[in-house]
């Protein structure tokens, strides 16, 4: 058994240190040898990967990491688990840590530098209101990441994972869709932390894809479209695009345009598929 996930050794580990949680940094440490493996295994992970943790905490998964990767590099905002890890990672040569905030640190520094501008695969379990915003930041980058592998709310991998048509389907899960394949790694109920969280979460992994889903001229202009289009939910699709002065086409020319475009001008929004939005994106 990995003694890091017992909640006897760490209450023992984090009393001994003296250590008090963070709400505000979402300070919830896995105590679930099988969820950790479930992790491990979705970031499919194989002896040469170098490896980026986001939020070790005590290092559960970092232990795990380190046995199966070439290198980890693990940033964490909070001093006051250094001497923690210091102790769990102890003798480990292939863990770094540093500690910063994911979200002020350079990432162009970190890629070039500690991570020599290879591949590398990102796992995190982190506190849910940064999660998106780094999620984004590494799609959007377009940097050497090969998958990311990180612990959200349930609800946000629903949208992440969403198909056209769906409650759930929206500019969420049409950015993540073009720059990635998502699949839903497992389910994690709330009770397998300490302390349990006042929600449950679901790993999922965003395997980046060669080249993106859909092939659009202008990146920027595809993702006006796509955010003009579920802004406005319940106003119709020509409504919507000339509202978000997506076009200078009048409705009249706008319908003809959808038609010549495959697309029925009283479909909602919603219900559009990456490749109808690049048509429209392209083509308006
Ligand atoms: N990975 C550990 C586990 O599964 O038990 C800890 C997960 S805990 C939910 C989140 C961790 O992220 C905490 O250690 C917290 O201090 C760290 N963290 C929070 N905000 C951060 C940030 N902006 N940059 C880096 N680490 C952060």
């Amino acid at each position: 058994m990995h003694t890091l996930t017992s909640p006897r050794y760490l209450k023992n580990l984090l009393a001994r240190h003296g250590f008090q949680f963070s709400k505000s940094l979402g300070q919830n440490f896995l105590i679930d040898e099988n969820i950790l493996k479930k992790i491990i295994r979705g970031a499919k992970l194989s002896p040469g990967d170098i490896v980026l943790e986001i939020g070790p905490g005590v290092g559960t998964l970092t232990t795990a990491l380190a046995d199966l990767a070439a290198k980890v590099i693990a940033v964490e905002i909070d001093n006051s688990l250094k001497p923690i890890l210091e102790e769990t990672l102890e003798g480990l040569d292939n863990v770094e840590v540093i500690y910063e905030d994911i979200l002020r640190l350079n990432l162009d520094e970190l890629i070039q530098g500690r991570l020599f501008n290879r591949p590398f695969k990102v796992i995190a379990n982190l506190p849910y209101y940064i999660t998106t915003p780094i999620i984004m930041r590494f799609l959007e980058k377009g940097c050497s990441y090969v998958s990311l592998t990180v612990m959200i709310q349930k609800e946000v991998a629903a949208r992440m994972t969403a198909r056209p048509g769906s409650k759930e389907y929206g500019a969420l899960s049409v950015v993540v869709q073009y720059y990635t394949l998502p699949r839903v790694i497992c389910k994690v109920p709330a009770s397998v932390f300490i302390p349990p969280p006042k929600v449950d979460s679901t790993v999922i992994t965003l395997e980046k894809r060669s080249k993106p889903a859909v092939d659009v001229d202008n990146p920027a202009h595809f993702f006006q479209v796509t955010k003009a289009v579920f802004a406005q939910r319940r106003k119709t699709l020509p409504n919507t695009l000339i509202a978000a002065h997506i076009t200078d086409l009048d409705k009249a020319a706008l319908n003809e345009k959808l038609i010549s475009l495959g697309i029925d001008p009283r479909r909602r929004g919603e219900t559009l598929t990456l490749e109808e939005l690049a048509s429209i994106s392209n083509h308006i």
